[in-house]
Protein backbone atom coordinates (compact mmCIF):
# COMPACT_ATOMS: atom_id res chain seq x y z
CA UNK A 1 0.00 0.00 0.00
CA UNK A 2 0.87 3.63 -0.39
CA UNK A 3 4.14 2.07 -2.82
CA UNK A 4 4.00 5.04 -4.97
CA UNK A 5 6.10 7.75 -3.29
CA UNK A 6 4.12 7.64 -0.19
CA UNK A 7 1.65 10.61 -1.97
CA UNK A 8 -1.37 9.85 -0.92
CA UNK A 9 -3.60 7.85 -3.55
CA UNK A 10 -3.86 9.62 -6.45
CA UNK A 11 -6.36 8.16 -9.04
CA UNK A 12 -6.30 9.13 -12.76
CA UNK A 13 -9.14 8.17 -14.57
CA UNK A 14 -9.27 8.92 -18.57
CA UNK A 15 -11.97 7.50 -20.18
CA UNK A 16 -10.94 7.76 -23.96
CA UNK A 17 -13.76 6.55 -25.30
CA UNK A 18 -17.02 6.16 -23.41
CA UNK A 19 -18.77 3.22 -25.53
CA UNK A 20 -16.94 1.19 -27.49
CA UNK A 21 -19.37 -0.38 -30.39
CA UNK A 22 -19.10 -3.55 -30.04
CA UNK A 23 -19.61 -4.86 -33.31
CA UNK A 24 -18.76 -8.80 -32.67
CA UNK A 25 -21.54 -11.53 -33.49
CA UNK A 26 -19.83 -13.73 -31.40
CA UNK A 27 -16.59 -15.37 -30.31
CA UNK A 28 -15.35 -18.33 -32.86
CA UNK A 29 -14.66 -20.84 -29.91
CA UNK A 30 -11.26 -21.65 -29.79
CA UNK A 31 -10.58 -25.57 -29.60
CA UNK A 32 -9.34 -26.20 -26.20
CA UNK A 33 -8.96 -29.85 -26.61
CA UNK A 34 -4.97 -30.61 -25.86
CA UNK A 35 -2.70 -31.07 -28.80
CA UNK A 36 -0.74 -34.21 -28.86
CA UNK A 37 2.02 -33.60 -31.19
CA UNK A 38 4.78 -33.51 -31.14
CA UNK A 39 6.57 -30.27 -29.32
CA UNK A 40 8.69 -29.21 -33.02
CA UNK A 41 5.68 -29.95 -35.00
CA UNK A 42 3.95 -27.53 -32.59
CA UNK A 43 6.55 -24.92 -33.00
CA UNK A 44 6.58 -24.94 -36.64
CA UNK A 45 2.86 -25.00 -37.41
CA UNK A 46 2.62 -20.97 -36.22
CA UNK A 47 -1.91 -21.97 -36.23
CA UNK A 48 -1.10 -23.06 -32.54
CA UNK A 49 -0.37 -19.92 -30.99
CA UNK A 50 -2.88 -17.73 -32.93
CA UNK A 51 -6.36 -16.82 -32.28
CA UNK A 52 -8.01 -13.93 -33.64
CA UNK A 53 -10.97 -13.46 -31.47
CA UNK A 54 -9.17 -14.63 -28.23
CA UNK A 55 -8.61 -11.91 -25.24
CA UNK A 56 -5.52 -10.96 -24.01
CA UNK A 57 -4.48 -10.50 -20.75
CA UNK A 58 -1.13 -8.59 -19.67
CA UNK A 59 -0.07 -8.94 -16.79
CA UNK A 60 3.27 -6.89 -15.35
CA UNK A 61 4.68 -7.76 -12.31
CA UNK A 62 6.86 -4.74 -11.06
CA UNK A 63 10.34 -5.68 -10.09
CA UNK A 64 9.93 -9.25 -9.67
CA UNK A 65 13.01 -11.32 -10.83
CA UNK A 66 12.75 -14.21 -12.82
CA UNK A 67 15.24 -15.97 -10.37
CA UNK A 68 12.92 -15.96 -7.61
CA UNK A 69 9.98 -17.67 -9.09
CA UNK A 70 9.29 -21.74 -8.37
CA UNK A 71 9.24 -22.02 -12.07
CA UNK A 72 12.58 -20.73 -12.76
CA UNK A 73 14.45 -23.35 -10.02
CA UNK A 74 13.95 -20.93 -6.81
CA UNK A 75 14.52 -22.69 -3.47
CA UNK A 76 11.62 -21.35 -1.97
CA UNK A 77 7.87 -21.85 -2.73
CA UNK A 78 7.39 -18.36 -3.82
CA UNK A 79 4.68 -19.11 -6.82
CA UNK A 80 2.55 -22.05 -6.54
CA UNK A 81 -0.14 -20.65 -8.84
CA UNK A 82 2.22 -19.36 -11.25
CA UNK A 83 4.09 -23.04 -11.19
CA UNK A 84 1.25 -24.34 -11.65
CA UNK A 85 -0.16 -22.38 -14.65
CA UNK A 86 3.30 -21.84 -16.50
CA UNK A 87 3.25 -26.03 -16.83
CA UNK A 88 0.65 -25.03 -19.01
CA UNK A 89 2.25 -22.07 -20.77
CA UNK A 90 5.09 -21.12 -22.76
CA UNK A 91 8.23 -20.39 -20.43
CA UNK A 92 10.71 -17.98 -21.62
CA UNK A 93 13.87 -19.45 -19.09
CA UNK A 94 15.84 -16.47 -20.90
CA UNK A 95 13.69 -13.58 -20.82
CA UNK A 96 15.77 -10.52 -20.17
CA UNK A 97 14.61 -6.58 -19.83
CA UNK A 98 15.58 -3.49 -22.10
CA UNK A 99 16.09 -1.82 -18.88
CA UNK A 100 15.49 -1.64 -15.26
CA UNK A 101 13.26 1.50 -14.68
CA UNK A 102 10.21 1.49 -14.51
CA UNK A 103 8.27 3.88 -16.81
CA UNK A 104 11.19 2.90 -19.55
CA UNK A 105 11.08 -0.55 -19.62
CA UNK A 106 7.01 -0.74 -20.01
CA UNK A 107 7.66 1.98 -22.94
CA UNK A 108 9.41 -0.59 -24.34
CA UNK A 109 7.43 -3.33 -23.41
CA UNK A 110 4.25 -1.83 -25.11
CA UNK A 111 5.69 -0.39 -28.07
CA UNK A 112 9.12 -2.59 -29.30
CA UNK A 113 11.12 0.11 -29.08
CA UNK A 114 14.79 0.07 -27.52
CA UNK A 115 14.44 2.59 -24.76
CA UNK A 116 16.97 5.36 -26.88
CA UNK A 117 14.71 4.67 -29.36
CA UNK A 118 11.87 5.83 -28.35
CA UNK A 119 13.19 7.97 -25.73
CA UNK A 120 9.82 7.75 -22.91
CA UNK A 121 12.04 8.96 -19.71
CA UNK A 122 10.58 10.14 -16.13
CA UNK A 123 12.21 13.52 -15.25
CA UNK A 124 16.06 12.63 -14.52
CA UNK A 125 18.55 14.94 -13.13
CA UNK A 126 18.96 18.02 -14.82
CA UNK A 127 16.72 17.21 -17.57
CA UNK A 128 12.67 16.92 -18.30
CA UNK A 129 10.62 14.14 -18.51
CA UNK A 130 9.48 12.54 -21.98
CA UNK A 131 6.12 10.73 -23.23
CA UNK A 132 6.15 7.98 -25.26
CA UNK A 133 6.67 9.92 -28.39
CA UNK A 134 3.12 9.50 -30.81
CA UNK A 135 5.73 8.29 -33.97
CA UNK A 136 5.48 4.92 -32.04
CA UNK A 137 2.48 2.99 -31.38
CA UNK A 138 1.52 1.09 -28.13
CA UNK A 139 0.01 -2.33 -27.63
CA UNK A 140 -3.20 -1.17 -26.82
CA UNK A 141 -3.45 1.36 -30.04
CA UNK A 142 -2.67 -1.51 -32.11
CA UNK A 143 -5.94 -3.70 -29.70
CA UNK A 144 -7.95 -0.58 -29.95
CA UNK A 145 -7.73 -0.41 -34.27
CA UNK A 146 -8.68 -4.33 -34.24
CA UNK A 147 -11.89 -3.75 -32.74
CA UNK A 148 -10.96 -4.83 -28.93
CA UNK A 149 -12.02 -3.39 -25.92
CA UNK A 150 -9.20 -1.88 -24.16
CA UNK A 151 -8.64 -1.72 -20.37
CA UNK A 152 -5.12 -0.07 -18.62
CA UNK A 153 -4.92 -0.56 -15.07
CA UNK A 154 -1.61 0.12 -13.19
CA UNK A 155 -0.22 1.05 -9.73
CA UNK A 156 1.97 3.68 -10.85
CA UNK A 157 -0.11 6.97 -11.13
CA UNK A 158 3.50 8.82 -10.81
CA UNK A 159 4.64 7.00 -14.22
CA UNK A 160 2.67 4.75 -15.62
CA UNK A 161 0.07 7.29 -16.35
CA UNK A 162 -2.06 9.21 -19.14
CA UNK A 163 1.01 12.08 -18.87
CA UNK A 164 3.32 9.98 -20.11
CA UNK A 165 1.30 7.93 -22.80
CA UNK A 166 0.37 4.63 -20.90
CA UNK A 167 -3.84 5.76 -21.97
CA UNK A 168 -3.25 5.69 -25.16
CA UNK A 169 -5.15 3.12 -27.11
CA UNK A 170 -6.99 2.86 -23.97
CA UNK A 171 -11.23 2.82 -23.57
CA UNK A 172 -10.84 3.19 -19.98
CA UNK A 173 -7.53 3.64 -18.10
CA UNK A 174 -6.45 3.91 -14.17
CA UNK A 175 -3.81 4.75 -12.30
CA UNK A 176 -3.90 3.81 -8.65
CA UNK A 177 -1.83 3.58 -6.15
CA UNK A 178 -3.45 0.96 -4.46
CA UNK A 179 -2.15 -3.36 -3.94
CA UNK A 180 -3.09 -5.81 -6.49
CA UNK A 181 -5.95 -7.04 -3.64
CA UNK A 182 -7.65 -3.33 -4.57
CA UNK A 183 -6.44 -3.72 -8.29
CA UNK A 184 -8.33 -7.08 -8.99
CA UNK A 185 -11.51 -5.42 -7.19
CA UNK A 186 -11.73 -2.84 -9.89
CA UNK A 187 -10.54 -5.40 -12.39
CA UNK A 188 -13.44 -8.01 -11.38
CA UNK A 189 -16.22 -5.48 -11.52
CA UNK A 190 -14.71 -4.28 -15.55
CA UNK A 191 -14.84 -8.16 -15.99
CA UNK A 192 -18.34 -8.51 -14.91
CA UNK A 193 -19.91 -5.93 -17.68
CA UNK A 194 -17.37 -6.53 -20.49
CA UNK A 195 -17.04 -10.52 -20.95
CA UNK A 196 -18.81 -10.55 -23.57
CA UNK A 197 -16.57 -8.60 -26.32
CA UNK A 198 -13.01 -9.25 -27.42
CA UNK A 199 -11.15 -7.12 -25.09
CA UNK A 200 -7.30 -6.69 -24.22
CA UNK A 201 -6.44 -6.06 -20.76
CA UNK A 202 -3.36 -4.27 -19.12
CA UNK A 203 -2.51 -4.79 -15.47
CA UNK A 204 0.47 -3.62 -13.55
CA UNK A 205 0.71 -4.96 -9.73
CA UNK A 206 3.46 -2.69 -7.63
CA UNK A 207 3.27 -5.16 -4.39
CA UNK A 208 6.96 -6.70 -5.28
CA UNK A 209 8.79 -3.51 -5.27
CA UNK A 210 10.18 -1.83 -2.52
CA UNK A 211 7.73 0.26 -0.22
CA UNK A 212 8.49 3.90 0.75
CA UNK A 213 6.85 4.10 3.82
CA UNK A 214 7.97 1.61 6.75
CA UNK A 215 9.52 -1.21 5.86
CA UNK A 216 11.32 -2.27 2.48
CA UNK A 217 9.18 -5.10 1.46
CA UNK A 218 5.90 -5.34 3.17
CA UNK A 219 2.17 -5.70 2.51
CA UNK A 220 0.89 -5.85 5.39
CA UNK A 221 -0.27 -9.65 5.05
CA UNK A 222 0.78 -13.22 6.27
CA UNK A 223 2.95 -13.72 3.64
CA UNK A 224 5.24 -10.79 4.93
CA UNK A 225 6.65 -13.40 7.17
CA UNK A 226 6.24 -16.15 5.51
CA UNK A 227 10.08 -17.42 5.16
CA UNK A 228 11.67 -15.13 7.61
CA UNK A 229 12.05 -17.94 10.32
CA UNK A 230 14.89 -18.27 12.16
CA UNK A 231 15.95 -14.64 11.95
CA UNK A 232 17.18 -12.84 15.35
CA UNK A 233 19.06 -9.88 14.00
CA UNK A 234 18.44 -6.12 14.52
CA UNK A 235 17.48 -5.06 10.50
CA UNK A 236 14.05 -2.45 11.21
CA UNK A 237 14.67 -1.78 7.62
CA UNK A 238 15.54 1.96 8.90
CA UNK A 239 18.87 3.47 9.80
CA UNK A 240 19.08 7.00 11.31
CA UNK A 241 15.51 8.20 10.27
CA UNK A 242 15.65 7.01 7.12
CA UNK A 243 13.30 3.89 6.14
CA UNK A 244 12.40 1.51 3.42
CA UNK A 245 13.59 2.24 0.03
CA UNK A 246 15.43 5.27 1.20
CA UNK A 247 17.16 3.21 3.09
CA UNK A 248 17.97 0.90 0.91
CA UNK A 249 18.76 3.41 -1.31
CA UNK A 250 21.79 4.91 1.11
CA UNK A 251 22.91 1.00 0.78
CA UNK A 252 22.97 1.04 -2.53
CA UNK A 253 25.52 4.42 -2.55
CA UNK A 254 27.52 3.05 0.08
CA UNK A 255 26.95 5.93 2.07
CA UNK A 256 25.70 3.61 5.29
CA UNK A 257 26.77 1.02 7.13
CA UNK A 258 26.46 -2.11 4.84
CA UNK A 259 24.68 -5.09 5.79
CA UNK A 260 25.61 -8.12 7.20
CA UNK A 261 24.94 -10.92 5.43
CA UNK A 262 22.03 -12.43 8.44
CA UNK A 263 20.65 -8.77 7.12
CA UNK A 264 20.97 -9.44 3.28
CA UNK A 265 19.16 -13.11 4.02
CA UNK A 266 16.32 -11.70 5.83
CA UNK A 267 15.80 -8.58 3.47
CA UNK A 268 16.04 -11.40 0.37
CA UNK A 269 12.95 -13.64 2.70
CA UNK A 270 11.09 -10.15 2.75
CA UNK A 271 11.61 -9.77 -0.71
CA UNK A 272 10.32 -13.48 -1.20
CA UNK A 273 7.19 -12.75 0.88
CA UNK A 274 6.09 -10.09 -1.11
CA UNK A 275 5.88 -12.72 -4.12
CA UNK A 276 3.26 -15.54 -3.05
CA UNK A 277 0.51 -12.49 -2.27
CA UNK A 278 0.89 -11.36 -5.81
CA UNK A 279 0.73 -14.99 -7.06
CA UNK A 280 -2.15 -15.16 -4.96
CA UNK A 281 -4.00 -12.40 -6.11
CA UNK A 282 -3.22 -13.47 -10.32
CA UNK A 283 -5.01 -17.19 -9.09
CA UNK A 284 -7.87 -14.85 -8.24
CA UNK A 285 -7.96 -13.03 -11.09
CA UNK A 286 -7.53 -16.67 -13.61
CA UNK A 287 -10.19 -17.85 -11.25
CA UNK A 288 -12.36 -14.48 -12.51
CA UNK A 289 -11.77 -15.30 -15.77
CA UNK A 290 -12.43 -18.67 -15.59
CA UNK A 291 -16.27 -17.45 -14.18
CA UNK A 292 -17.34 -15.22 -16.24
CA UNK A 293 -16.31 -17.48 -18.78
CA UNK A 294 -13.54 -16.04 -20.89
CA UNK A 295 -10.37 -18.24 -19.42
CA UNK A 296 -10.25 -20.91 -22.16
CA UNK A 297 -10.27 -18.28 -24.98
CA UNK A 298 -8.15 -15.84 -23.48
CA UNK A 299 -4.10 -15.44 -23.75
CA UNK A 300 -2.11 -14.71 -20.28
CA UNK A 301 1.33 -13.04 -20.17
CA UNK A 302 3.18 -12.56 -17.29
CA UNK A 303 5.92 -10.58 -17.04
CA UNK A 304 7.95 -8.30 -14.92
CA UNK A 305 9.45 -4.62 -15.80
CA UNK A 306 12.87 -5.62 -14.27
CA UNK A 307 14.44 -7.70 -10.94
CA UNK A 308 15.89 -6.48 -8.18
CA UNK A 309 19.14 -6.38 -6.60
CA UNK A 310 19.62 -8.36 -3.11
CA UNK A 311 23.47 -7.41 -2.70
CA UNK A 312 24.30 -9.63 -5.44
CA UNK A 313 26.46 -7.39 -6.03
CA UNK A 314 27.14 -5.10 -3.33
CA UNK A 315 24.06 -2.88 -4.34
CA UNK A 316 20.19 -2.95 -3.97
CA UNK A 317 16.68 -1.85 -5.68
CA UNK A 318 17.36 -1.88 -9.84
CA UNK A 319 19.92 0.50 -10.88
CA UNK A 320 22.25 -1.38 -12.41
CA UNK A 321 21.46 -4.10 -15.09
CA UNK A 322 23.06 -7.38 -13.82
CA UNK A 323 21.47 -10.60 -13.96
CA UNK A 324 19.68 -10.02 -11.01
CA UNK A 325 17.82 -7.27 -12.47
CA UNK A 326 17.66 -8.05 -16.32
CA UNK A 327 16.49 -11.33 -16.03
CA UNK A 328 12.61 -11.29 -16.27
CA UNK A 329 10.04 -13.66 -16.03
CA UNK A 330 8.04 -14.38 -19.47
CA UNK A 331 5.40 -16.87 -19.83
CA UNK A 332 2.56 -17.24 -21.85
CA UNK A 333 -0.08 -18.91 -21.08
CA UNK A 334 -2.06 -19.61 -24.56
CA UNK A 335 -5.66 -21.09 -24.53
CA UNK A 336 -4.75 -24.29 -25.74
CA UNK A 337 -2.98 -24.77 -22.83
CA UNK A 338 -0.43 -26.51 -24.32
CA UNK A 339 3.39 -26.61 -21.55
CA UNK A 340 6.85 -25.85 -23.09
CA UNK A 341 9.99 -24.27 -21.92
CA UNK A 342 11.82 -22.40 -24.65
CA UNK A 343 15.53 -21.89 -23.84
CA UNK A 344 16.39 -19.34 -26.00
CA UNK A 345 17.43 -15.97 -25.13
CA UNK A 346 14.50 -13.58 -25.63
CA UNK A 347 13.74 -9.17 -24.74
CA UNK A 348 11.10 -7.23 -23.51
CA UNK A 349 11.24 -6.14 -26.86
CA UNK A 350 9.74 -9.23 -28.49
CA UNK A 351 6.60 -9.47 -26.51
CA UNK A 352 4.50 -6.80 -28.56
CA UNK A 353 5.13 -8.45 -32.01
CA UNK A 354 4.23 -12.05 -30.08
CA UNK A 355 1.08 -11.17 -28.75
CA UNK A 356 0.12 -9.57 -31.53
CA UNK A 357 0.76 -12.04 -34.14
CA UNK A 358 -1.37 -14.31 -31.97
CA UNK A 359 -4.00 -11.73 -32.26
CA UNK A 360 -3.73 -12.03 -36.04
CA UNK A 361 -2.92 -8.69 -35.93
CA UNK A 362 -0.75 -6.50 -38.48
CA UNK A 363 1.95 -4.71 -37.27
CA UNK A 364 5.37 -2.71 -38.38
CA UNK A 365 8.12 -0.77 -37.03
CA UNK A 366 9.38 -3.13 -33.98
CA UNK A 367 12.69 -3.89 -32.74
CA UNK A 368 11.55 -7.24 -31.19
CA UNK A 369 10.64 -10.69 -32.75
CA UNK A 370 7.77 -12.88 -32.50
CA UNK A 371 8.54 -15.62 -30.75
CA UNK A 372 5.69 -18.11 -32.12
CA UNK A 373 6.91 -17.92 -36.03
CA UNK A 374 9.07 -20.81 -36.15
CA UNK A 375 12.69 -20.90 -34.52
CA UNK A 376 13.57 -17.81 -32.46
CA UNK A 377 16.57 -16.37 -34.29
CA UNK A 378 20.03 -15.68 -31.90
CA UNK A 379 20.85 -12.48 -31.36
CA UNK A 380 22.20 -9.97 -28.87
CA UNK A 381 19.77 -8.28 -26.28
CA UNK A 382 21.15 -5.03 -25.01
CA UNK A 383 20.15 -3.85 -21.34
CA UNK A 384 20.45 -0.69 -19.46
CA UNK A 385 20.30 2.38 -17.99
CA UNK A 386 19.82 4.87 -20.76
CA UNK A 387 18.83 8.27 -20.71
CA UNK A 388 17.00 10.04 -23.96
CA UNK A 389 18.99 11.85 -26.32
CA UNK A 390 22.14 11.10 -24.20
CA UNK A 391 23.98 7.90 -23.22
CA UNK A 392 23.78 4.84 -20.88
CA UNK A 393 25.34 5.27 -17.41
CA UNK A 394 25.03 1.01 -17.13
CA UNK A 395 24.36 -0.72 -20.34
CA UNK A 396 24.79 -4.40 -20.53
CA UNK A 397 24.48 -7.26 -24.34
CA UNK A 398 23.75 -10.45 -23.69
CA UNK A 399 24.57 -13.22 -26.34
CA UNK A 400 23.97 -17.22 -25.59
CA UNK A 401 27.76 -17.49 -24.40
CA UNK A 402 28.66 -14.00 -23.14
CA UNK A 403 27.63 -11.13 -21.35
CA UNK A 404 29.39 -7.65 -21.52
CA UNK A 405 28.62 -4.95 -18.70
CA UNK A 406 29.62 -1.27 -19.11
CA UNK A 407 29.70 1.60 -16.99
CA UNK A 408 30.16 4.91 -18.34
CA UNK A 409 31.22 3.53 -21.25
CA UNK A 410 34.76 3.46 -18.95
CA UNK A 411 34.82 0.07 -17.65
CA UNK A 412 33.72 -2.92 -18.80
CA UNK A 413 33.00 -6.76 -17.15
CA UNK A 414 32.82 -9.69 -19.45
CA UNK A 415 30.81 -12.38 -17.94
CA UNK A 416 30.15 -16.58 -19.05
CA UNK A 417 26.89 -17.61 -19.45
CA UNK A 418 27.69 -20.57 -19.49
CA UNK A 419 29.89 -21.15 -15.99
CA UNK A 420 28.75 -17.95 -14.32
CA UNK A 421 25.23 -16.84 -15.06
CA UNK A 422 25.17 -14.68 -11.87
CA UNK A 423 27.92 -12.30 -13.01
CA UNK A 424 30.63 -12.06 -10.59
CA UNK A 425 33.83 -13.33 -12.27
CA UNK A 426 35.34 -10.85 -14.43
CA UNK A 427 36.86 -12.28 -17.39
CA UNK A 428 37.98 -8.73 -19.20
CA UNK A 429 41.59 -9.33 -18.70
CA UNK A 430 41.14 -12.93 -20.81
CA UNK A 431 38.97 -11.13 -23.21
CA UNK A 432 39.36 -7.96 -26.14
CA UNK A 433 40.83 -4.78 -24.99
CA UNK A 434 38.33 -2.31 -23.26
CA UNK A 435 38.57 0.06 -26.29
CA UNK A 436 36.99 -2.87 -28.62
CA UNK A 437 33.45 -3.07 -26.11
CA UNK A 438 33.34 0.75 -25.46
CA UNK A 439 33.17 0.80 -29.53
CA UNK A 440 30.75 -1.44 -29.96
CA UNK A 441 28.45 -0.10 -27.15
CA UNK A 442 28.96 3.50 -28.53
CA UNK A 443 27.86 2.39 -32.14
CA UNK A 444 24.61 0.62 -30.25
CA UNK A 445 23.93 4.29 -28.91
CA UNK A 446 24.47 6.00 -31.83
CA UNK A 447 22.15 3.49 -34.19
CA UNK A 448 19.49 3.80 -31.92
CA UNK A 449 19.71 7.31 -31.24
CA UNK A 450 19.48 7.96 -34.96
CA UNK A 451 16.14 5.32 -34.54
CA UNK A 452 14.56 8.31 -32.29
CA UNK A 453 15.32 11.11 -34.43
CA UNK A 454 13.75 9.53 -37.07
CA UNK A 455 10.56 8.73 -35.48
CA UNK A 456 7.61 11.82 -35.49
CA UNK A 457 7.30 13.43 -31.94
CA UNK A 458 4.70 15.63 -31.33
CA UNK A 459 5.24 15.11 -27.86
CA UNK A 460 5.66 17.64 -24.99
CA UNK A 461 8.48 17.51 -22.56
CA UNK A 462 6.87 17.14 -19.07
CA UNK A 463 8.36 19.23 -16.75
CA UNK A 464 10.28 17.69 -13.19
CA UNK A 465 8.43 19.37 -10.57
CA UNK A 466 11.15 20.17 -7.37
CA UNK A 467 9.63 17.78 -5.47
CA UNK A 468 9.86 15.05 -7.85
CA UNK A 469 13.29 15.61 -8.17
CA UNK A 470 13.77 15.46 -4.44
CA UNK A 471 12.42 12.15 -4.22
CA UNK A 472 14.00 11.28 -7.15
CA UNK A 473 17.05 12.41 -5.55
CA UNK A 474 16.68 10.38 -2.29
CA UNK A 475 16.53 7.21 -3.75
CA UNK A 476 19.38 7.45 -6.13
CA UNK A 477 18.06 8.27 -9.18
CA UNK A 478 19.07 12.22 -9.59
CA UNK A 479 22.81 13.13 -8.78
ZN1 LIG B 1 9.54 -1.21 -11.96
Amino acid sequence: MNKVHGNKIAIYIFIVFAIVAVAVAGYMLYDGTSDTREKSEIQADPTIYSCPDCNVVFISIDTLSAKHLGCYGYFRNTTPFIDELSAESLLFKNAYTNSPNTMISHASIITSHSPLSHGAIVPYGRHDGKPIPYGVKTMAEYYQENGFNTFGLTAHPGWLNNEYGFSRGMNEFLAIDENAEEHNKIVFKWLDTNNSSKFFLFLHYYDVHSDFKDFPYVTYTKYDEAFTNEYSGSFTGCYNGSCASDYLAQLDRGVVPPLVTEDINYLTARYDGQIPYVDEQIKQLIEKLNAVGVYDKTLIVITADHGEELAEHGGYLHNKIYEEIAHVPLIMHFPNGIGRTEDALVESLDILPTVLDFSDINYSDVQGTSLIRGEIPAKKIYSGYCFSGQTCPTLSVRNETTTVYSKDLKSFGVYSRVDDIGEHNNLIAEYLPPKHYADEFRGYIDEQLELNRKIEDSSVLVKASNETIEKLKKLGYVT
